[in-house]
């Protein structure tokens, strides 16, 4: 679609920018001087964290062994450095030259000196705030790219901005999609070759997934390349035209071009120069339910691959898809590490390694693509049997297409996946790959009997948050279903074995040359707790208490001889779904930084929230049951299942809008508040749903906390 090609650079004060004198601040005078050659050589500067990942082979692997098993008891906070916003925090922060750069929900950019914390400069795009219901998980942002002096951030409505990395000061800015799309920035650019590339996400709104590379010097579009396909009869003048035509239409049938189709590049984008490629991981298609998105037929190309392009023309070069016509929400989102491993040759092989949702462990040529190893990383995959490695696909089980079958299915992994797109890390010391994984996650997939595509909702022809369907009754606990098993789990992918698991629920992973693996943690979906590992076996030798729960980047960085590690935190991802009776009262994300003999202390845990809202109403049981309905189709992905939020995104439990009609209603149907994200309702919602959603949240409360009388 070219009336979606929009390009046009707006260059904000460019010419002026570069005849600026030098800043007169205590922000470095020739900041984050990053080019081709320094990043292809990040891991010889290991004081710095110049990537997102690391390095270019983005294995969140730091080079730096000055803190170790045995020493690591001195680990202690040194500083930490509040955000201004409280919402969800994934960012995984750059560090370069002493200065730290990272960006916040919002998609706010701060600066920081990483010595002492202290802030040198921040910089907030104003986020639209009625975008923010564009996206399944809170305004998170995952970070910045910092390249050629510029610091670059993908902002959560579409843009894509360049800071002068010495002041904040905006160099140039462009709409990466129309801002009416229902597309959402959430993920961090990456850059190489004088290029910035950046993705979208969409998957679960009716978002066609493309990625796009930006001249890093001027905003000028270089290439745009589609990961699902357009209107054959209209090329979209995009890299992808060719591949399009000749590989990715012939696997999609039906009205799929007016559903947009999703392979959303959310997450992973990394850039390989050594074969001047970039390889992008796709998520699910749109919606789920095949039935709907392809006539229940076909791989649909590229939802759930690895995706490789010329780097500096967009041109296919390979792909591989993990799991065909998926109906299972199975993103491929997770992060890509390169590695050379010795896999049996003459010399190592130069591969991608990818843990996506789907269970298995996939080891490919990152020159060729070809498939070299593809095992499951968990236990109780129920969808595939395994990866044929003749054919590459997976063996499929039959029994798991709830959606061509019309029936429900527990399916296994659930919609979370083995793993998701929490940061992995891999170590070239232990040759082992860490990520947090879970045995026996599964979900009840509910398909729908019809599909229709309404514009602003997430609708994807499942029935996503309910346990049952209208016409099925509330099914009975089922005790043979296994329970999910969380663990920081330590592959061999040589082996093709898992070489140690640790009991845990965890989220991102770094490894470090002191032998050392760190994770961060939630205590309670609220507050959190950052932990390390050794790296060969996996005992737990260190942790220390947060603030705020770790769903954001851990990374390690020097200054002056001594070794930092530093951790966004502030709850995000699935954190904000998470049930708790624990709930607090919001609290900013921050960085928390940590040194052998740190003493800062950190703020304190928030204090528990205000008392959940009793009502002394009535309302019909109809109003409650029509309201418990709308509540799970239009309220539970931000506000929380059955009503209970961790109050990252407020607890409606404890509003005082529960008890006020009126000022429900403002808020509600009229937008009272989408400068939050809170966008108003009405056209959503029928006459009297907003007042049906209060019902139930109202009785819901009510009625739990009522003591149950015994006669
Ligand atoms: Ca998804």
């Amino acid at each position: 679609m070219k009336t979606r090609m929009i390009a046009v650079a707006t260059l904000i004060a460019l010419t002026s920018a570069c005849a600026q004198k030098a800043p007169t601040t205590s922000a470095p005078q020739a900041a984050a001087q990053i080019d081709d050659a320094r990043l292809a050589n990040a891991a010889s500067e290991p004081q710095n964290w110049l990537a997102h990942g690391g390095t270019q082979l983005a294995q969140r692997y730091s080079g730096l062994d000055q803190i170790t098993p045995d020493n690591i008891a001195q680990l202690k906070p040194t500083w930490s450095l509040d955000f201004d916003t409280n919402r969800g925090q994934e960012a995984t922060p750059i560090v370069v030259d002493g200065v730290i750069y990272v960006t916040t929900a919002w998609s706010k950019v701060y600066a920081a000196d990483a010595k002492t914390g202290k802030l040198l400069w921040q910089y907030d795009p104003k986020v639209n705030g009625p975008n923010a219901a564009k996206n399944c998980c809170d305004v998170v942002n995952r970070g910045a790219a910092v390249y050629q002096g510029k610091v670059f951030v993908g902002t959560f409505d579409g843009r894509l901005i360049a800071l002068d990395a010495a002041t904040g000061k905006p160099l140039w800015s462009t709409a990466t999609f129309d801002p009416e799309s229902m597309q959402a920035i959430s993920g961090a650019p990456r850059v190489g070759a004088g290029l910035v590339f950046i993705g979208n996400s969409g998957g679960e709104f009716g978002g066609r997934g493309f990625v796009s590379a930006y001249k890093a010097d001027t905003g000028e579009l270089a290439w745009r390349f589609y990961t699902t396909p357009g209107d054959p009869a209209k090329p979209d003048g995009a890299a992808s035209d060719k591949v399009m035509a000749e590989k990715v239409q012939a696997t999609w049938f039906g009205k799929h071009n007016e559903y947009r189709g999703g392979g959303n590049v959310w997450n992973s984008i990394v850039f390989d120069p050594e074969f001047d490629q970039v390889y992008l991981a796709t998520g699910n298609g749109y919606p789920w339910a095949r039935t709907f998105r392809s006539e229940g037929k076909g791989d649909n190309l590229f939802i759930d691959s690895v995706v490789a392009l010329d780097a500096k023309t967009g041109e296919y070069r390979w792909h591989y898809q993990e799991t065909p016509g998926d109906i299972w929400d199975y993103d491929s989102v997770a992060d890509m590490i390169l590695a050379d491993l010795p896999l049996g040759g003459a010399a190592p092989r130069k591969v991608l390694m990818h843990t996506p949702k789907n269970g298995f462990f996939y080891v490919l040529d990152r020159k060729s693509g070809e498939l070299l190893s593809a095992e499951p990383y968990i236990a109780g995959i129920t969808w595939a049997k395994g990866v044929d490695k003749k054919t590459g696909r997976p063996i499929e089980n039959p029994l798991a297409r709830f959606d061509e079958r019309k029936m429900p299915v527990v399916v296994s992994p659930g919609e979370g996946g083995g793993h998701s797109w929490n940061p992995t890390a891999f170590s070239p010391k232990t040759g082992l790959m860490y990520l947090q994984a879970t045995d026996h996650s599964s979900a009840r997939h509910i398909p729908r009997p019809s599909f229709e595509y309404v514009k602003g909702l997430d609708n994807i022809g499942v029935y996503h948050f309910a346990t049952h369907g209208p016409a099925e009754p509330e099914p009975k606990p089922d005790p043979t279903r296994p329970k999910p098993v969380p663990y920081l789990l330590a592959w061999d992918p040589v082996a093709n074995k898992a070489a140690w698991k640790t009991p845990g629920m965890g989220s991102a992973v770094m490894a470090t040359a002191g032998g050392l693996v760190f994770q961060g943690h939630s205590r309670n979906a609220v507050m959190g707790e950052l932990s390390a590992y050794r790296a060969d076996t996996g005992e737990k030798v260190w942790s220390h208490e947060t603030p705020n729960a770790i769903a954001g980047g851990v990374v390690s960085y020097a200054v002056d001889g001594e070794q930092y590690i530093l951790a966004t935190t502030g709850a995000g991802g699935g954190l904000i779904l998470a049930a708790t009776p624990d709930v607090r009262e919001r609290q900013p994300g921050r960085l928390v930084a940590f040194k052998l003999n740190g003493t800062a202390k950190l703020p304190s845990d928030p204090p528990p929230a205000g008392p959940v809202k009793i009502s002394t109403e009535s309302f019909a049981d109809t109003t409650v049951a029509q309201g418990k309905d709308l509540y799970l189709n239009r309220c539970a992905r931000c506000h929380g299942l059955g009503t209970h939020s961790p109050n990252i995104i407020p607890d409606l439990r404890r509003s005082n809008a529960l008890l006020d009609a009126s000022l429900w209603k403002s808020i509600v149907e009229d937008g009272l508040l989408q400068s939050t994200g809170m966008i108003a309702w009405k056209s959503y919602l029928p006459v009297g749903g907003a007042e049906a959603i209060r019902a139930y949240v109202a009785m819901t409360t009510k009625a739990e906390a009522t003591p149950v009388k015994t006669p």
